[in-house]
């Protein structure tokens, strides 16, 4: 998925939104971050926890929380990364998003880190699942009609290797630092 793929398919914050929201919570129900608690309901853009009483937005605990910049852009850094075969040199990364060597070097950093926790990583991968379903181009079925969650299993029938099963064979998420 390039850069205007991304922006197509993911045109708002809001869209990004949406998608982390079924990323994270494939079943709807979005689970408290902080007790963990699904005793929950949605407030607009935020959730709302009915046991700890707090309000939180899908992005708590993830590399995507309290960053400035669009999540437009972290999910093509996320999309680059992953589907790179031998790691994104920083500087092209800052080069494709228009951000500044270190917060390129930043963007990757948290990336790679993530991919190395499970949680994290299934969340990455599903950012970039839609890559797949949308821009493949390739599935037998169609992955608008299969309910959230079962798309996967029409995607192993995809001529293009899902990108989750590339990062279990154990492709490479390296990230080469760019010295100034
Ligand atoms: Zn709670």
């Amino acid at each position: 998925m390039n850069i205007v793929e991304i922006f197509a398919q993911f045109p708002t914050q809001r869209d990004c939104i949406t998608h982390l929201e079924r990323a994270r919570w494939p079943n709807g129900t979005s689970r408290c971050p902080y007790c963990q608690s699904t005793h929950t309901t949605r407030l607009q853009h935020r959730h709302h926890c009915y046991a700890c009483k707090t309000s939180f937005s899908v992005t708590v605990g993830t590399i995507f929380h309290r960053t400035h910049l669009p999540l437009q852009k972290w999910f093509f850094a996320v999309s680059l990364i992953l589907n790179a075969k031998k790691g994104v040199v920083a500087m092209q990364l800052s080069r494709d998003l228009r951000v500044n060597k270190n917060t390129a070097w930043r963007i990757a950093m948290q990336i790679r880190k993530a991919m190395a926790q499970k949680e994290h990583r299934d969340l990455l991968t599903g950012v970039v699942e839609m890559d797949e379903t949308y821009v493949g181009g390739k599935l037998h079925g169609n992955p608008s009609q299969c309910p959230p969650g079962t798309a996967q299993k029409s995607r192993t029938t995809s001529t293009k290797p899902p990108i989750i099963g590339a990062v279990s064979r154990g492709v490479s998420v390296t990230v080469q630092e760019v010295m100034p």
